[in-house]
């Protein structure tokens, strides 16, 4: 199932990026630095920057090019909490340390605000999100969110936003209401990712494109990776390949089940249409099993992402697969252009709770089961900082058990399109 490739696939953000993407090299040769990172999206990327501004020597390898997979494709939601919420998390680690979790996710909503602006780049960040409710009976849930995060997390800045004030928030009648979110917000991923490489790179790390490793060994001078033209030796490996671990580490693949997700992006709507879809710019997720999410780019298309398809494939005509679910949701879209389409795949794991760990002086970083945007960076700061010699964030991570798919990928694949099948029922009624 493993792919590479040279090209971006033709994404909304690939195809209109500001000029060239910038091309890295290949490894040809032999490297020895501190830390190999394998994996060049939020989560390798993320750690590496860490590292290098703490003067590690870094090396970074990816297979395709930086950003290529999920981080450069994804809905650019920028959202706090994890694809699982809280409640597994607190079950696993108790009120006291989940507390600590939270707190770290509120600081990479902070810091992802910042990041372009310290490193002198722009990623469109736009502050503000909407969860939203379709069923009415689902309305509860969004109150019951509210006082649990206040009451637990000590999280008080999400509003309610109740049925009658919500065309002042999204020009639908589909939802019912909605919690809003000031700490939340949306961003262009594929820029985010860009501008993150260009700091390791300020930083003195190093990145090598269309490197994949073939494999990984350790030995007495620590781990040694391949790729089929060179090497790079270092003390420490951090593995960040998400959906696509695949064969380089199949005890850990097991534990990751790859999922395909796409979405579309219409073309340039008029500026006072695209106002009257989301007037205050936010983006939006709602709170069904299977959820529709969307946002406005900053050249008025609609970003649309809805549906999902087990087994790891993607449908062949992805517009037609997302245009119901778009006009379900905005009826007045009917029959618009649908510019770009294009999917990617995501890492879910058995009970979507992040997997965050370390063998010696090897970590890994994936499970984040759809929401990755925050969680990777809040991930990245765990696992560098204990790299760098604190390791009380990854032990928060270390105490969560995260157990192998039963049978791999071959039987848990269909199971969860069981699963998701009665789920989707389930939004229905
Ligand atoms: C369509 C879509 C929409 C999404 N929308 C959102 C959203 O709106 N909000 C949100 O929070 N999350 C969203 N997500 C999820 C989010 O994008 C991911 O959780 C996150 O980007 C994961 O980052 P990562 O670095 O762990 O993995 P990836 O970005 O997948 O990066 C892994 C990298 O490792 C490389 N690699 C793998 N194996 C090797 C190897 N052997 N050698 C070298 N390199 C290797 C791959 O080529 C890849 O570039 C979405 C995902 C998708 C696909």
């Amino acid at each position: 199932m493993f792919h590479q490739s040279s090209e971006h696939v033709a994404s909304y953000y690939a195809r209109t990026y500001p000029g060239p993407i910038p091309l890295r090299p290949a490894l040809e040769d032999r490297v020895d630095t501190e830390v190999s990172i394998v994996g060049a999206g939020f989560s390798g990327l993320h750690t590496a920057l860490r590292l290098a501004l703490a003067g590690k020597r870094v090396t970074l390898l990816e297979a395709s090019r930086v950003a290529w997979a999920a981080s450069g494709r994804n809905g650019g939601q920028a959202l706090l909490g994890w694809s699982c919420d809280m409640p597994p998390l607190e079950a696993a680690l108790g009120r006291e340390r989940a507390r600590q979790l939270w707190d770290s996710m509120r600081w990479a909503a902070a810091e992802i605000r910042e990041l372009a602006g310290r490193h002198g780049f722009d990623a469109d960040y736009r502050a503000g999100s909407l969860w939203a409710a379709v069923l009415p009976r689902r309305v509860a849930l969004l109150q019951e969110a509210q006082r649990e995060a206040v009451e637990k997390w000590g999280y008080d800045r999400m509003r309610f936003i109740p049925r009658a004030e919500m065309p002042e928030w999204i020009g639908s009648a589909r939802y019912h209401a909605a919690l809003y979110d000031p700490e939340a917000g949306h961003l262009n991923p594929l820029k985010l990712a860009q501008g993150l490489a260009a700091a390791i790179e300020h930083a003195g790390g190093c990145i090598f494109e269309q490197s994949k490793v073939l494999d990984y060994r350790e030995t007495s001078a620590g781990y040694v990776v391949r790729t089929d033209r060179g090497e790079a030796r270092a003390d420490v490996l951090v593995l960040a390949c998400n959906a696509y671990l695949d064969r380089l580490d199949r005890k850990l693949a097991r534990r990751v089940l790859p999922v395909g997700t796409y979405q579309v992006a219409t073309s340039p709507l008029e500026p006072e249409l695209a106002r009257s879809l989301l007037p205050r710019n936010h983006c939006v997720i709602d709170n069904q099993f299977v959820p529709d999410y969307f946002r406005l780019s900053p050249d008025n298309r609609l970003l649309f992402g809805g549906g999902c398809t087990y087994a790891g494939g993607i449908p062949k005509d992805i517009a037609a697969a997302t245009r119901p679910y778009l006009e379900r949701a905005f009826p007045q879209l009917r029959g618009v252009e649908l510019e770009f389409a294009w999917g990617g795949h995501i890492d879910i794991s058995m009970k979507r709770t992040p997997d965050i760990g370390r063998h010696g002086e090897r970590y890994w970083l994936q499970g984040y089961s759809g929401h990755g945007v925050l969680p990777t960076l809040a991930a990245a700061r765990a696992v560098a900082d204990a790299i760098l010699g604190d390791d009380e964030l990854l032990g928060l991570y270390q105490s969560i058990d995260n157990p192998p798919f039963p049978g791999g990928a071959l039987l848990a694949a269909p199971l969860e399109v069981i699963g998701k099948t009665w789920y989707r029922l389930r939004d229905r009624v």
